[in-house]
Order: C-alpha cells, then sequence, then structure tokens
C-alpha cells in the first residue's frame, strides 16, 4: 500500500497505472474508519482494478465549527484497516494541498432543492463544503467508479449533481448501510457517544423499522409523529423526520411511485446522527 500526500505525486503514479489501462476505484472518507467504510473498499476491490482511498477531515462541510474540532482522528488505527482491507493507494492530503489559496471566498454550486431540503436545512453551507472537497479530489484522483455510501443518502444525490455540473464520467455506486448487531448505523461519530448516550441511539433504528413495518398500514403523519415519539423518550433531540420522494427528498403523503424513503437526523447531547431506510422501492421504471 502505498501512502501519497501531495497531489503532483499521487497523479504522476495514477497516469501510469491509467496508461496501463487499469481501472481506479475511489473511496474519499475523512478517517476514524469503521466497518462502513470498509464495505465501501470490499465493493471498490470487486469492481475495480485498483482502489484508492482518501482520509481527509474537510473543513468547509463543517457548519459547527466545534463538530470540526471534535471530529475524531485515529490514523495511527486507520493505515493498518486499509493495509488489511487491501486498498492499493491512500491520500493522506494536508489542507494547504486541497486549499492552496485558503478555505474562504470558495467557489459555489448550484445544488436546487438538495441545498434546502433537510440537511441542506440544517447544515447550512454544508453541501457546499462537500462540493468544494468532492470536486478537488474528483479532479486529482479522476476515479472511473465511485464508491459511497447511501447512509448519507442527500449527499450521493449531491455527488451525483456534481459530477453532472462539472462533466466527469466517473459512476457513482450508493453502497448498503452497514449497521451494528442492535442496528444502529456504523459512524465515526459513534466514537463519540456516552455508553449511555450509545444505548440510546438504537433509538433511531427502531423509529427506521416503526415507519417501514407500519408503511401500508398508517397514514405517513401518525408514523412521523410515533417515530418522533420513540427518538424523544431516548432523549434524542429532533432536527427531522421526514418521509420523502426517493428521487426528490421532498416531503409525501403517502407512497411514491419513484421509491420512498424515511430518513432522521437527531441529536444525542451534542452528537449529531443521521440515518435512513428505504421503505419501498419505485413501482415505476
Ligand atoms: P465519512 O468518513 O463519514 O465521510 O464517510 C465516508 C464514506 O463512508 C461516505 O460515502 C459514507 O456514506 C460512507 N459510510 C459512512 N458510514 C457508513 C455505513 N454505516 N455504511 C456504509 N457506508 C458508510
Amino acid at each position: 500500500m502505498i501512502i501519497y500526500k501531495k497531489t503532483g505525486e499521487l497523479a504522476k503514479w495514477l497516469e501510469k497505472q491509467r496508461s496501463a489501462r487499469q481501472t481506479i476505484g475511489f473511496v474519499p472518507t475523512m478517517g476514524a474508519l469503521h466497518e462502513g467504510h470498509i464495505s465501501l473498499i470490499d465493493i471498490s476491490k470487486r469492481s475495480t482494478g485498483l482502489t484508492v482511498c482518501s482520509l481527509f477531515v474537510n473543513p468547509t462541510q463543517f457548519n459547527d465549527p466545534k463538530d470540526f474540532q471534535k471530529y475524531p482522528v485515529t490514523l495511527e488505527k486507520d493505515i493498518p484497516m486499509l493495509e488489511k482491507a487491501g486498498v492499493d493507494v491512500v491520500f493522506l492530503p494536508e489542507v494547504i494541498e486541497m486549499y492552496p489559496d485558503g478555505t474562504r471566498g470558495l467557489e459555489t454550486y448550484d445544488l436546487g432543492p438538495l441545498e434546502t431540503l433537510l440537511e441542506g436545512k440544517f447544515r447550512p453551507g454544508h453541501f457546499q463544503g462537500v462540493c468544494q472537497v468532492m470536486r478537488r479530489l474528483l479532479e486529482k484522483v479522476r476515479p472511473d467508479q465511485l464508491f459511497m455510501g447511501s447512509k448519507d443518502y442527500q449527499q450521493c444525490m449531491v455527488v451525483q449533481r456534481l459530477l453532472e455540473i462539472i462533466g466527469l464520467p466517473t459512476v457513482l455506486h450508493r453502497c448498503p448501510i452497514i449497521r451494528e448487531t442492535d442496528g444502529l448505523a456504523m459512524s465515526s461519530r459513534n466514537l463519540r457517544l456516552t455508553p449511555e448516550q450509545r444505548a440510546n441511539a438504537t433509538a433511531i433504528y427502531r423509529a427506521l423499522m416503526l415507519m417501514k413495518t407500519g408503511f401500508t398500514a398508517e397514514p405517513f403523519p401518525i408514523l412521523i409523529e410515533n417515530a418522533n415519539r420513540i427518538l424523544e423518550a431516548a432523549g434524542f433531540r429532533v432536527d427531522y423526520v421526514s418521509i420523502a420522494d426517493a428521487n426528490s427528498l421532498e416531503p409525501v403523503p403517502g407512497p411514491s411511485p419513484s421509491g420512498t424513503v424515511a430518513l432522521v437526523a437527531a441529536f444525542q447531547g451534542d452528537i449529531r446522527l443521521i440515518d435512513n431506510m428505504v421503505l419501498a422501492e419505485p413501482s415505476i421504471s
């Protein structure tokens, strides 16, 4: 496994691989790795010739500076995990490498309603930051295929839109959510939960399952109300519980022909967790 910190060296190596007709898979991460990240690497390894994984805690996507400061960094654990997973190249840039002219006054992207719905609404500027870092990473790695987790459902939609805006032919794969045995979606932020908060956190999965099992029997507003109740009883401060069209993320009053998804964002203490579950696949193609 090769570790590059500088774009020039990474680009030179990747160019050599491209001329040898290797296909390149890319898994971008912010480190503090867990089995969810490793599942993306596994899928990339099965689908492409080479797998590049980046570790970069991107300052421009944190709308809350405290969240950025407290974001876990576990590099000494991450590197052996990547080695074991069989990653070919790790890209480990410093902030200056990604933003040589600083992080202020950066370009913006027209993301349409994605910017104001759900995560867009509750984390103003977050998706602009995601696009700023993803554009830089994508232009440096120029992968054939990109592997991202559907745990960050709206982020996948934003990155798909970014690929269209910048006109890259990279194919985005939305990979399944990996969960702990009690249903909690794996997340780097789980590391910050106290044992009590960790026990409470399973309420998110219970709320999502309630919406899934009640999908055909109960009106959506009742499902949302009951999900909120489960979360609040477990001490969560809820940003949103939404049942939405799987393609637009607009809230829907009943099943949507293009698929229906339930999405949750809520705080345990100062730790914000998100999760989602597809309630119904599209009924039209
Ligand atoms: P992060 O390091 O949180 O930015 O995540 C890097 C990538 O891993 C993103 O594409 C996430 O959606 C994905 N990811 C995070 N948690 C999970 C999970 N539990 N299952 C699958 N993918 C995940």
